[in-house]
């Protein structure tokens, strides 16, 4: 998909329900992220609920992201599936956020959408991510387990990981 693919042009939207789709691919997984996945095949319905001054996006995740196993490094193709959802609300003020809300200046007319399509799509891994949850493998590599057992330090959660799911709360 083209860069511009990602923009909810919100200003042209009649004033009711409207839905879009995303596919997010490797490609953009890499694009848009650090290191915490390596890729991924993900599908997202978008429902855009119009109002006067504010929007309802609710975002309907489901597909694969490749990622490492935190136990024995293997790689992984890890089914996610769920949903988010933001309220953009329309202000006067536009550089301040809170945990669900996002402000927009009135004057704005598109939001930029793959921010958040790639927070969310990441919000949907668990804590930690483990062969036995993933579709390609069942359990873990027992030479490497044992190794990465005497290192404590595998079982920290990745700062990054960790300050997004305490930004965005999930929508269950
Ligand atoms: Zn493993």
């Amino acid at each position: 998909m083209l860069k511009r693919d990602f923009e909810l042009n919100f200003k042209k939207l009649a004033q009711e329900e409207h839905q879009f789709s995303y596919h997010l691919d490797t490609e953009f997984f890499l694009e848009n992220g650090t290191n915490l996945v390596d890729g991924g095949e993900v599908n997202v319905l978008l429902t855009v609920d119009k109002a006067n001054t504010q929007l309802d996006l609710l975002f309907k995740i489901d597909g694969e992201l490749f990622v490492t196993c935190d136990n024995c490094l293997s790689h992984l193709i890890y089914p996610i599936k769920g949903e988010s959802r933001v309220y953009v609300k329309f202000a006067e003020k536009s550089d301040f956020t809170d945990d669900e809300i996002l402000y927009v200046h009135f004057d704005e007319y598109k939001l930029d959408l793959q921010e958040m399509l790639y927070d969310f799509a990441l919000l949907q891994l668990p804590m930690r991510k483990l062969c036995a949850d993933s579709s390609n493998r069942e359990t873990c590599e027992e030479s490497t387990t044992n190794r990465m057992n005497e290192n404590t330090s595998n079982t920290e959660v990745h700062p990054e990981l960790e300050k997004l799911k305490r930004l965005i709360k999930k929508d269950k």
